[in-house]
């Protein structure tokens, strides 16, 4: 393995974004993630890994570029104001600096995709991943849309992005976003749209005008795991990679497909996240010189988020992987229980993680088939790379 070397960006100040102590989404279970990636770090050769522990707040005109200006008034009233009810139906709720907090992790967002082309190095933003933002409205705890943001200077740039989606929900902010765009090919893996928020992300919808044939939607049924989730990928991603050529890929990696996940019903494990990882970073040295932007998510239970996020950084910085058995550090344990009241796991391995397959194989040839109905061109047959 060559010497550990990329960059990640995490501020406290990403604590910032924060929906109040009742609501699932927290970046603080994203600060346990990033304490744990640190602490191997340590006990590593980092010294050539980059770490970006200043972010400022992305300015208006930026944010322009994806978003509608007058949805950022919207965002920057409630922002300003002391009870600012919710900016969505009722899943995001407004709060005090609400509008800074969101555009300091658009920012991050900007410096990885920046120093991923810059450095020809990985990089990695737990914080970011917030996909389902759209141009002229707030969506599923999701402010404004750093990755399309960030996805949008870099295409502006003349570039091509492939942006691949292992979130459990559709990210349907950048992909109707950037739904007629023939600069993004847009891979999005998620749990079934008529079982689960936002509702979309069908295999019909593949993209319009110089998007069309772009936009690639994989759904899953619910209690999907690593069996139905990796071979898919290793099938599809590839040779739709292959054939696009991205100069950038951004990965929106997500823990909330992790068995366990309390709003989804996924049943991932580090088995697939770790393939699919090292996947995307091969398929990154092998075709746009390891211009690999990987990003948070959504996830909803911290001793998931923490795990996969830090392993995803891990992979994404070069670094040596732990073992499942490998015990977490004890600083990092007695951080976690400070933070969340409850025993902190105690190693990589999750309990979770151990069960056996949870559906067939059979789920995957139906969405090939009307993938390949869709998109007008065929997979190679299972089990071929
Ligand atoms: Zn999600």
């Amino acid at each position: 393995m060559s010497s550990p070397s990329g960059g990640y960006v995490w501020t406290d100040r990403f604590l910032d974004y924060d929906f109040g102590p009742d609501h699932p989404f927290t970046q603080r279970s994203r600060r346990l993630a990033v304490r744990l990636l640190q602490a191997v770090l340590a006990q590593q050769d980092g010294s050539r890994v980059e770490f970006r522990d200043e972010v400022p707040v992305a300015p208006w005109a930026y944010l322009e570029t994806f978003h509608e200006p007058e949805y950022l008034e919207q965002v920057s009233r409630a922002s300003n104001s002391e009870h600012p009810g919710f900016l969505d139906q009722g899943d995001t709720p407004g709060f005090p600096g609400c509008f800074e907090a969101s555009a300091r992790i658009v920012a991050g967002a900007a410096w990885a995709v920046e120093t991923a082309l810059r450095t020809n190095r990985p990089t990695f933003h737990p914080a970011g991943g917030l996909h389902h933002a759209h141009p002229s409205r707030a969506s599923g705890f999701c402010i404004l849309n750093d990755l399309a943001l960030a996805i949008v200077e870099a295409a502006g740039e003349g570039r091509k992005v492939a942006y691949i989606d292992i979130d459990a929900h559709h990210g349907d902010g950048v992909m109707y976003g950037l739904y007629d765009s023939g600069a993004v090919l847009d891979i999005d893996f998620h749990q079934d749209g008529r079982t689960l928020f936002p509702g979309t992300g069908f295999p019909e919808e593949s993209g319009r005008g110089d998007g069309a044939g772009l936009k690639v939607n994989i759904p899953l049924p619910p209690g999907a795991g690593d069996e139905t989730l990796a071979p898919l990928f290793r099938r599809l991603v590839p040779p739709l990679l292959r054939s696009f050529r991205p100069e950038l890929i951004v990965l929106q990696h997500g823990a909330d497909g992790h068995a366990g996940d309390p709003l989804t019903q996924l049943q991932y494990t580090s088995r697939s996240y770790d393939e699919i990882d090292a996947l995307v970073l091969d398929l990154g040295r092998e075709l746009c010189h390891s211009r690999v932007v990987v990003a948070g998510g959504g996830g909803y239970r911290p001793e998931s988020v923490a795990r996969v996020l830090a392993r995803a950084g891990i992979a994404a910085l070069g670094l040596e992987m732990p073992a499942p058995t490998d015990p977490l550090p004890p600083a990092w344990r007695e951080e976690f229980e400070a933070e969340w009241g409850r025993a902190a796991p105690r190693t990589w391995l999750d309990p979770l993680e151990q069960g056996g397959p949870h559906s067939s194989g059979e789920v995957g040839a139906e969405v090939v088939r009307a993938l390949e109905r869709a998109l007008g061109r065929s997979f190679p047959p299972p089990g071929r790379d």
